[in-house]
């Protein structure tokens, strides 16, 4: 059986699904391919292991796709301040929203909540429809529209697809897409602990010797910790059993943290750097992980993905107001000449940073050190360096903005 779309995006994550929820509220007959639906909420269960750091201007999409309420009203810390700082320099920068005039940075969500918010904003609209658990199969591409074939036995008809579908993007695949990538030689080590002391509304990066440290606050006394480290020094603290294994993040993470009670949860993320070599073919487009992976020291990767989706919304809208053809390759095109420089500026960025704090000799840790220094004491540098940090700063499109969807 054939369903007939506008839009068909492949992938219900957050991306996609922040994507599905603009564009309906816009006017377009929506289809959204998902093949792990989000586990339910209950206010008793763990906290997830994998948190986001949501910007401003994310917040300002995510409302106007009509999620922002429900992540609220599920679990989501704000924070106000934010301290990077050379454990073993003098560099010490700390921004506070209050010197950019906002109440907040942003705030931390889990992963899981922020896109099971997004599919209850998605379950009150009536063009958005979804398949789940359902993964795609083939793709057959033709001038006019684009065809979808799903694990189902069902196919989908559209005018476009979008492939939102992650880092390891099936749609990508499927294009013919190139890939820009490498592996950084470091691990992301990531545990949620309970603390003796509540946690405050601040989000901290420390640099030593044995790699960046990141603490991020969670509800009550909880936080999660980020540790950047070798693989196999990765490895060696995962092997450890709880005991040790506490008893190791205790000596290493430094006393702001407060008295570590209990872990929550562990694991590790390989980190790697991806971009797309096009984002745009006729009747076809990628947005967030399945265009560009970042180094996620900055928190960045799904910020980047929320402005993908607030740029190709607006993109699609003006084709539409145009009576342009919503698959064809130059209105694509517009999108990704809006994105492809913003996301190629935040992970070099990301890459200067990791081979800046990387454990070194020479005069790199004096280098550092001044950096840190240089953006704490030149206020408009640091107002500019906290505008960007919660997506103010740059070529932010309008509905990230706070603006009106068409
Ligand atoms: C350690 C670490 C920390 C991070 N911290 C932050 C942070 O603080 N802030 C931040 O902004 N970002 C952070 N990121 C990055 C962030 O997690 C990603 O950028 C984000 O998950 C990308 O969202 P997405 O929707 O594009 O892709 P995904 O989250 O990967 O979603 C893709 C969806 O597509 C579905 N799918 C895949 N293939 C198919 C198929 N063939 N058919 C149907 N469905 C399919 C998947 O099931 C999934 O639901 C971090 C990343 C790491 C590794």
């Amino acid at each position: 059986m054939t369903q007939h779309a506008d839009i068909l995006i492949i992938g219900g994550g957050m991306v996609g699904m922040a994507l599905a929820c603009v564009l309906a509220k816009a006017g377009f007959e929506v289809h959204v391919v998902e093949e792990k639906p989000p586990t339910p909420f209950a206010p008793e269960q763990a906290l997830d292991l994998r948190v986001s750091a949501v910007s401003l201007a994310s917040e300002n999409l995510l409302d106007a796709a009509g999620a922002w309420m429900h992540v609220l009203n599920l679990r989501a810390t704000p924070f106000r301040r934010m301290r990077v700082w050379d454990a073993a320099g003098f560099g010490d920068t700390r921004f506070d929203s209050r010197e950019i005039g906002e109440p907040f940075l942003g705030h931390i969500v889990e992963n899981r909540l922020l896109q099971l918010a997004l599919w209850q904003a998605a379950a009150g609209l009536d063009d958005v429809h979804l398949h789940c658990p359902v993964h795609l199969e083939s793709l057959d591409i033709s001038s006019s529209h684009v065809r979808a074939r799903l694990s189902d036995g069902q196919t989908v008809q559209a005018r476009l697809l979008v492939g939102a579908d992650g880092a390891r993007s099936r749609v990508r695949e499927l294009a013919n897409i190139g890939l820009t990538s490498w592996d950084y030689d470091v691990e992301a080590l990531v545990a949620t602990v309970k603390t003796h002391a509540p946690q405050q509304d601040i989000t901290w990066q420390r640099f030593t010797p044995a790699g960046p440290q990141a603490l991020l606050p969670l509800p009550g006394q909880h936080a999660s910790l980020v540790w950047y480290q070798s693989p196999d020094e990765t490895a060696s603290l995962l092997a450890l059993d709880e005991v040790t294994f506490l008893a190791e993040l205790c000596r290493a993470f430094p006393s702001e943290l407060g008295k570590i009670e209990a872990l929550q949860g562990r694991g590790s993320f390989k980190l790697t750097r991806r971009h797309a070599q096009v984002y745009a073919k006729p009747r076809l487009v990628l947005a967030g992980d399945a265009a560009h992976t970042i180094h996620p020291l900055a928190g960045q990767g799904v910020n980047l993905g929320f402005m993908d989706v607030a740029a190709l919304a607006e993109t699609l809208i003006a084709a539409r107001v145009r009576n342009q053809d919503i698959g064809a390759l130059h209105v694509l095109q517009s999108y990704e000449r809006k994105r492809r420089g913003e996301n190629l500026l935040m992970q070099t960025g990301m890459d200067v940073f990791h081979h800046l704090f990387k454990p070194s000799r020479g005069s790199l840790p004096l280098l550092r050190s001044a950096a840190l220094a240089l953006a704490q004491n030149v206020p408009p540098l640091k107002r500019m360096l906290t505008r960007r940090a919660t997506g103010r700063e740059g070529d932010v499109p309008r509905i990230a903005r706070g603006g009106r969807l068409s």
